[in-house]
Formats: C-alpha cells, structure tokens, sequence
C-alpha cells in the first residue's frame, strides 16, 4: 500500500470521525447528489418504505462512508457496516442480512472487492428480500429460503468498472462523487478548525484547500499537520504563511501533489520520455500494487489534466512537464 502522508486512505479514521458531518445540510459539495438524496430519503420517509438500494462511486475520502451514515440518520433506521474484503463466506453475509431490521441500512464498502460466492448471495437479497441458502452436501444437500427484512443496500466502490454488470444493475441509486472545488474544501477546513479549536484565517484555510487534492479526507489531514506545526512554531493564527511553510515541510507542493504524485510524473518524464507507457510497466518501476495507482494516485492527476489515458498507455501533458519545470518534448502540445 502506498506510504503516504496525503494518501486517502483510512489510516486513523477514529480520529477523523469528529470532523465528519453528522446531517445532509452540513455537508459541504457534492450539490447534485445531496439533492437527489434528499428528494429519494423523503420519499421513502413519507411511504414508509426502505430506500432502494444505493451505490456510490468514486475516489477514497470523497465522503461515500459519511454520506451512508448520514443517510441511516436521517431515514431513522440503524447503520450497519462491512467492506468487501471482510465477507469472507457465503455465511457471513447471511448473518448480517438476517439481523437486520426493517428498513435499515447495510453499509458495504469497497463492494468490488466482494468474492462470488457471496455475491451469488446478494442478488435475491437485495431483489426480493430473500435468502437462498443450500444446506448440507451431496444428495442430501437441499435449497432454503428465508425471508429478510426490507433493508437498504448502501455500497461504495472506487471503482465502477470492477463491478459485474448484474451487481450494478441492482442498485436503483447510483451515485458519483467527483473532487470537491478549493471553495468546498476552504469552508471544510474552516469548518474543521472551528471544531478543533484552532484559529485559522481565511487565506490559511484557501492555501490547505488548495492542497488537498480536492478530497476532504486529505483536507482534515493536512490540517491537523498544519495544526501541530502552528503549535510548535508558536503561530497564534493559522495564516496563508503558516499553512504554506508547514505544507512545504511535509512535502506538498503548490498544487497539493506529494512525492508519490512526484515520482510517478518523474519517473515517466525520465524512463518513458513522457509515455505513452502502461499501467503495468508504471506499477513495476514504482514498486506500488496497481490498485493503488489507479486509485489513489491517477484520478486526480487526470482530473487536473497531468496525464491522459490513451489505449496505448499513459501520456503525460505539457502541463504536467511544465508542472515539474521541466521543456515538453516537441510531439507535447496539449
Ligand atoms: P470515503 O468513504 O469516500 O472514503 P469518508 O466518508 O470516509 O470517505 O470521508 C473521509 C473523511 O472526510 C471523513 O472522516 C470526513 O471527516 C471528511 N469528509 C468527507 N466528506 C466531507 C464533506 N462533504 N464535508 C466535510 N467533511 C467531509
């Protein structure tokens, strides 16, 4: 897994829950989708009925966990929450959906990363509120059926094309979450220094905003590093000159990339001549596992226009080499 300070994983998540939003109306960005959540929540408030089933899809730390929480509260129904990986057997899954009640909401991160056999076991469940179940082996081995409570499914994956089609096709709700603007994550930081106690003036909140990769799970990190450095060097406010110096130590740069970013423009600048190279080739000269390049590090390198996907690999842009200071080659114009 990529060692990183920014990276968005979960890493030390119990100490982010306190800066996380606790209702659909305190959470920041995210317009379109907030909405159509809070006309689909009322809805199914108003008939009684659970929700349908919801997935959500996008980059880590972009909100998917806080948004299903927030969804269980303001529905009034229990939250319940597993990943993935963690279902092991067929009969896991099975212990969790006959413990629910009606209407709640059963969290399942990282969905794409559920094995088969469980996801066979899914299907009924999240169609008709069914559990088929084979008991025993052999000739003696026989199909029962139980009856769930009427739940709702929240997923979330990073990735939308490691699905299978007919578990996409389930859920009625997709839902995409894109990087939030500089102006979303200021008033984040902002809001986050008001509940960390911790003085913070408006062009120290812009510059943590503008490095954060527009995801707020590294906006609350980079604000707690910015928080001890202004304790260390004794800064009674967080101002733009504070936030920066303590930016610079950790080795975010202007535009918020950190040295895994930086390796990976510099390494296809100085082996690949600027590409294109692939996916695979990138994953072996950085020693990373794919996953996390594709994850983690390439969404927001494309959504800032660093690189291009071409079918024959990655190209960097002229902006990512000029990015790094370094003269595009002649072939580079975009
Ligand atoms: P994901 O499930 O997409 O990886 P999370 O929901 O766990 O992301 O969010 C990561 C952290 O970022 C949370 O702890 C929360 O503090 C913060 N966060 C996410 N979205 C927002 C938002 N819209 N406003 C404020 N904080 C947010």
């Amino acid at each position: 897994e990529a060692d990183r300070l920014i990276t968005a994983d979960k890493r030390g998540e119990d100490v982010d829950a306190s800066l996380r939003p606790q209702t659909l109306d305190d959470f920041v960005g995210q317009k379109a989708a907030r909405a159509n959540l809070k006309v689909f929540i009322e809805a199914a408030r108003g008939r009684g009925e659970a929700l349908d089933h919801v997935l959500f899809v996008g980059p880590p730390g972009l909100g998917k966990t806080t948004l299903a929480q927030i969804m269980a509260r303001e529905l009034g129904v229990n939250f319940r929450s597993t990943s993935g990986p963690v279902i092991a057997k067929a009969g896991d899954l099975a212990a969790l959906l006959t413990n629910l009640e009606e209407r709640d909401v059963l969290f399942i991160d990282e969905i794409h990363r559920l094995n088969p056999a469980v996801e066979e076991i899914l299907y009924p469940a999240m169609e008709d509120y069914q559990l088929d179940l084979i008991i025993g082996e052999g000739p003696a081995a026989r199909s029962v059926k139980i009856d769930l409570a009427k739940f709702t499914l929240v997923a979330a994956t990073t990735r939308l094309g490691l699905l299978t089609t007919p578990l996409r096709d389930r859920f009625g709700i997709p839902v995409r979450l894109d990087f939030y603007t500089v102006d979303e994550l200021q008033h984040i930081v902002t809001r986050g220094a008001r509940i960390l106690g911790l003085p913070m003036a408006e062009d120290g909140a812009e510059e943590i905003a503008r490095r954060a990769r527009g995801t707020p799970r590294i906006a609350g990190r980079l604000l707690r590093r910015v928080r001890d450095f202004a304790a260390v060097a004794g800064a009674e406010k967080v101002t733009r000159e504070v936030a920066d110096q303590a930016l610079s130590r950790l080795e975010v740069d202007s535009m918020g990339l950190d040295q895994l970013d930086r390796r990976y423009l510099t390494m296809i600048t100085s082996n690949f001549g600027g590409g294109p190279v692939g996916i695979e080739t990138i994953a072996a000269a950085l020693s990373e596992p794919r996953d996390a390049i594709e994850d983690i590090i390439e969404p927001y390198l494309i959504q800032q226009g660093f690189i291009q996907r071409t079918p024959r690999g990655r190209v960097l842009t002229a902006r990512a080499w000029q990015h790094m200071g370094l003269e595009p080659p002649q072939a580079v114009t975009a």
